[in-house]
């Protein structure tokens, strides 16, 4: 894989090949519903462009819990035709990418055993839905062994456990492989490009109008079908192709904090209950513990980067004082924050988002845009192949089943990923924290980053240099911002984000030709952003536990 085409500097020539073709698939929005539709669209060999209005994966799709699951709580709902794909497509995406598909111990504590023999039922189910291979059953742990396992967990509270496997994965990460997937198929991809109207020919649809944000030049893009995969936005983009049309979706905003590991000392992904008795992920990822997530109405339509309100992050904080033999934790002590919007199918019959299915609803607009909305990440491929097959009615194209579908970029091996950065760290004398972090994010082009930089650090930072040229040449970053949050994820991963903001900004100086006027720009945008993603408002847009009007599908 190339990968040029993602390359700032190919962005002129991307734009001049969206101008001039006549696709038959363009679609809007670049988070994973968008990154997969096109992905699935490119192999199947048909001409696809997307366009994404800010980064790829800058909406929800970079603020999610990053569980590749099932989800055990929609078992309990009954939803089990969701729950079983959802759980057989785990396996799927750990085949393509495994490096994005880390394979980790959920622990739900008990009290007492009998609690944990009864959910024993309920994950046996669940284990046999997703066709879970005999080593990955689930196991209880109780006295010496979970005190190893988890040994900051309270022991005289909490004597029991459950542990079964789900997969972590890293959001942002998994867009831009399946947007680089699609590129390498043939797939002409844009991001900081805003589509601002939707055209029509004869009444159908048939060619958008887009903005590019950097260069401000206006162009046309045309295609046979158009596709809206802009998950909270999809109703603002509906109404680009009809002023009237009608609202379907509930909005529910959930919010995410990391503490540094050693005031959380969480070796796996933890189940938590909430004073509301809501589920709670304490997730591991190197050297932090991040906690979410909440689910609260969100009234003040989609937007990039929804508040983080005080009183969600003390929610968030409430069980850790009765889960763990700890420190008492503050929203002081908190180093990453980060809030995503659901786009949810709203339910005339709920006012609770909890309650709200997180099914996926493909519509057609009057003239013949079709918007998806719903879903979760880990129905990404399902939902893609669904729309796709809505694409090949109206192209009447009939569409050939994937025969050995290619693994995702750096998703070629063979799962071990403690090997992979084993070898990395040896290769290159990284530390194995350095290598591990590779490995997650990268998998087998790990090799090839590094082979684009020294190997070193980045002088004062944890960075590697060749991240960055990497992030630019064949990620399509173009702002600090893009590289920071979305490439490197430093300020929800790491301690100290702060500290790398100036060795990254050289080099993207350095990469993009930027000068020191850009430069110091660019740097107080991100500087400002982190600020903002610690300032817990007091007074929040969105409301606990209720729905706007449903106004009917
Ligand atoms: P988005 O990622 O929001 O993408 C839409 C894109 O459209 C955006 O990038 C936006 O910039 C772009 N756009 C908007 N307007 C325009 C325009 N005019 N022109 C061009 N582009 C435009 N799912 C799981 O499976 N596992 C989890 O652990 C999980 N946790 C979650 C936790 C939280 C707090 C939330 C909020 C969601 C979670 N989900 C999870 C659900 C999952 O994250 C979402 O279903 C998914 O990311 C939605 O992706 P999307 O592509 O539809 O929307």
């Amino acid at each position: 894989m190339t990968g040029s085409q993602l390359s700032a500097r190919a962005r002129v020539t991307t734009i001049d090949n969206l101008e001039t073709a006549n696709f038959d698939l363009l679609i809007i929005g670049g988070g994973i519903t968008g990154a997969g539709i096109a992905r699935e669209a490119a192999l199947q060999g048909l001409e696809v462009a997307v366009i994404e209005a800010a980064d790829f994966a800058s909406g929800t799709s970079s603020r999610s819990s990053k569980l590749i699951h099932g989800g055990l709580r929609y078992l309990e709902r009954g939803e089990i035709g969701l729950v079983r794909k959802t759980c057989l497509e785990r396996k799927e995406i750990r085949k393509l990418a495994p490096h994005l598909a880390d394979s980790r111990w959920m622990v739900i504590p008990f009290r007492r055993r009998a609690a944990l023999m009864s959910l024993r039922v309920a994950v046996t189910t669940y284990e046999k839905l997703g066709a879970v291979e005999r080593q990955d059953i689930h196991r209880g742990w109780s006295g010496k062994k979970l005190k190893e396992m988890e040994p900051a967990l309270n022991p005289k509270r909490f004597r029991h456990a459950l542990a079964y496997r789900e997969y972590l994965t890293d959001d942002a990460r998994l867009v831009l492989a399946n947007i680089r997937s699609a590129a390498a198929h043939g797939a002409q991809v844009l991001n900081h490009a805003r589509v601002f109207r939707v055209l029509t020919t004869a009444g159908s649809a048939d060619a958008v109008l887009v903005r590019c944000q950097h260069s401000a030049r206006e162009f046309r893009v045309k295609s046979k079908v158009i596709v809206n995969a802009t998950g909270p936005w999809v109703e603002e983009v509906q109404r680009l192709e009809h002023s009237e049309s009608r609202r379907f979706l509930h909005i529910s905003k959930g919010i995410h904090i990391a503490l540094p590991a050693a005031k959380l000392p969480v070796n796996n992904l933890l189940v938590l209950r909430a004073a509301d008795k809501r589920r709670i992920f304490a997730i591991r990822r190197g050297p932090v513990c991040y906690l979410g997530t909440t689910d609260t109405t969100h009234t003040s339509g989609a937007q990039h980067w929804p508040e983080i309100g005080r009183r969600d992050v003390e929610n968030l904080l409430e069980p850790l004082a009765r889960y763990f033999d700890i420190d008492p934790v503050r929203p002081e002590d908190v180093v990453g924050a980060w809030a995503g919007l659901r786009p949810l199918i709203a339910d005339p019959n709920t006012r609770n988002p909890s309650e709200l299915s997180r099914r996926d609803e493909l519509l057609v607009g009057p003239s013949g845009m079709l918007s998806v909305a719903g879903g979760k990440l880990t129905g990404y491929r399902g939902m893609a192949r669904r729309v796709l097959a809505s694409v090949a009615e109206r192209l009447g194209k009939p569409l050939a089943k994937l025969r050995n579908e290619p693994p995702l970029p750096g998703g070629d091996f063979d799962g071990d990923l403690q090997n992979l950065s084993d070898t990395i760290a040896r290769e290159y004398a990284l530390s194995p924290n350095t290598a591990r972090r590779l490995a997650q994010l990268y998998g087998t082009e790990a090799a090839q980053v590094l082979a684009l930089g020294k190997t070193t650090l980045a002088p004062g930072s944890n960075a590697v240099t060749g991240e960055i040229a990497w992030a630019v040449r064949h990620e399509g970053a173009m702002t600090l911002e893009d590289v920071i949050y979305r490439r490197l994820r430093l300020p929800l991963y790491e301690l100290n984000a702060e500290r790398n903001l100036e060795p990254v900004a050289r080099s993207m100086a350095n990469a993009l030709g930027w000068d020191a006027a850009k430069t110091c720009s660019q740097l107080a945008q991100v500087r400002s952003r982190m600020h903002k993603d610690l300032a817990f408002v007091t007074d929040e847009t969105s409301l606990p536990r209720e729905t706007p009007k449903f106004r009917g599908p």
